[in-house]
């Protein structure tokens, strides 16, 4: 979008700069073409009445009169000068014209001498006037003898400083470098004003050969004057040999427009660096927010494990158990995979309590808590303290026979230590455990293989504590009851 601004600015510029010299040559060149104009019909009017046989016989006076009558009017004209055949001043526009010298050596004079067909106007190189002593362009024709031979030469001249004039009149200066240029390429005017290009020859150059051979128009090319290229444009003044063009830097030309790509870059820039900025901000602060969030998640993990573990022991505590019973339940019954539940109890802890205190039997607590971790260390069996001194193991993927292993291992592990408990029945600490497994027993949900559980440790309980019992047996030996 910007490129596309920046890009249609630039073409602006140049569209703008060549408008300007496009009219810039159609006004000056009309202005130039029309004061020649004017001064070639003073040449003229001379050429028509010195041709009359009846002014030729006027006295001098008279003759004087008639001839340039109409040669003071225009403006910027010096004055004008009859040359006979042998090219000798016989009289002139004003009196200072002095009369009788000899101007056959002059480009114009020398010009209709030689070339005796020429009628038309002749434009000479601009040069110093032996009249005024000043810079002149000479304009003239041929002038003829009523019959037909040449009688002489009548030139007028246009003084440089008033070419100038027009030039400066139409603040060309800014605009580029203004050319007037007249036959063989000479130039006769050149703004910003330079005196040694003044009466040069450029006919040579290809710029100058490709304006010719156009006659009006544009192009890029190498410069007349000076390095490098030049966008000219430039047009054929009338039917006059003079050209008149306007030559422009390229650079000049978007020098404006290198301002304001500038001006419009930098606000571009720094929009694209407030919008770095911002993004940047907002990216840090999306940072912060994540790593809050993750610290946060990480916070509630370790409150969620700290919710569900028994801070004596460190195993699960009975919230823990309930829902990972719930759990183990569906998945067992859902894929038709054994379960087992073993529930221990610390045998008369009331009484080690009392007699060795609540410390030693918080003790006693931990060593019973790491003899069951010890004894059921599968990743996936669940080990929880679930009441003041009761235990329980849940066991996944494992059926009666395994567990009444796991749990005779736990039995044994809590004797080993050889606890004193002289309230016990066996004078050291010992633990019951009573177990149930799917799909040993048939019970109806988890809640259920709680009970069983339960029951089992009863009967361990029951049966003299420290040993293990299990569901089975009991349902085994009410069935030989009845
Ligand atoms: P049984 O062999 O029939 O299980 O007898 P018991 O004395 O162990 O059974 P009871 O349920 O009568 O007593 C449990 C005792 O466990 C009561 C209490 O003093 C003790 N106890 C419960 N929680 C804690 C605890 O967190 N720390 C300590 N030190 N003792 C506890
Ligand atoms: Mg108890
Ligand atoms: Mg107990």
């Amino acid at each position: 979008m910007a490129a596309f601004l920046l890009w249609q600015m630039r073409t602006d510029a140049e569209h703008r700069s060549q408008l300007t010299a496009n009219s810039l040559v159609q006004v000056l060149g009309r202005d130039i073409a029309r004061n020649v104009e004017l001064y070639d019909l003073s040449l003229q009017a001379v050429v028509d009445s010195f041709g009359r046989t009846d002014v030729a016989q006027a006295s001098p006076e008279l003759r004087q009169l008639i001839l340039f009558d109409r040669a003071a009017s225009a403006p910027g004209f010096a004055f004008l000068l009859l040359l006979d055949a042998r090219g000798v001043i016989i009289s002139g526009s004003n009196d200072l014209v002095p009369k009788g010298l000899d101007r056959s050596d002059t480009e114009y004079f020398r010009h209709f001498a030689a070339h005796s067909d020429d009628d038309g106007l002749h434009i000479s190189p601009p040069a110093i006037s032996r009249v005024s002593g000043q810079q002149m362009v000479m304009l003239s024709r041929r002038l003829s003898n009523p019959d037909g031979s040449f009688a002489g030469v009548v030139v007028g001249g246009i003084k440089t400083d008033y070419l100038r004039s027009l030039f400066t009149s139409v603040d060309a200066e800014h605009a580029g470098t203004v050319t007037l240029y007249g036959p063989e390429g000479i130039v006769l005017m050149r703004e910003p004003f330079d005196r040694s290009a003044i009466g040069m020859s450029v006919a040579d150059l290809p710029s100058y050969r490709r304006m010719i051979a156009m006659r009006e128009g544009s192009f890029v090319g190498p410069a007349m004057f000076g390095e490098g290229q030049r966008r000219l444009t430039f047009a054929r003044l009338g039917t006059e040999p003079l050209t008149l063009s306007i030559a422009v830097e390229p650079s000049t030309i978007y020098a404006e427009w290198w301002h304001r790509a500038l001006g419009l870059g930098m606000v571009l820039l720094s929009l694209c660096g407030v919008t770095a900025g911002l993004t940047w901000l907002l990216r840090r602060e999306l940072v912060r927010r994540e790593q809050a969030e993750t610290k946060l998640l990480a916070a509630n993990a370790r409150l969620a494990a700290q919710a569900a573990t028994d801070a004596l022991t460190g195993l699960g505590n009975r919230r823990r158990f309930d829902e990972t019973v719930a759990q183990e339940w569906d998945r067992a019954v859902r894929g038709h995979r054994p379960l087992s539940l073993i529930l221990i109890d610390a045998d008369c802890f009331k009484g080690f309590n009392d007699t060795y205190g609540h410390q030693r039997g918080d003790e006693a607590l931990r060593l019973i808590a790491g003899s069951i971790r010890a004894a059921a260390n599968r990743a996936s069996d669940m080990t929880c303290r679930i009441g003041g001194e009761e235990f329980a193991v849940i066991l996944p993927e494992i059926d009666l026979a395994g567990a009444e292993i796991v749990a005779e291992r736990i039995r044994t592990a809590v004797m080993g230590w050889a606890m004193p408990h002289a309230a016990g029945p066996h004078a050291v600490l010992t633990v019951s455990c009573g177990v149930a497994s799917v799909p040993e027993i048939l019970v109806p949900n988890a809640a259920a293989l709680v009970a069983k559980s339960d029951e089992a440790l009863y009967v361990a309980k029951e049966g003299g504590r420290n040993q293990v019992r299990t569901a089975s047996m009991i349902a085994r030996s009410l069935r030989l009851v009845s």
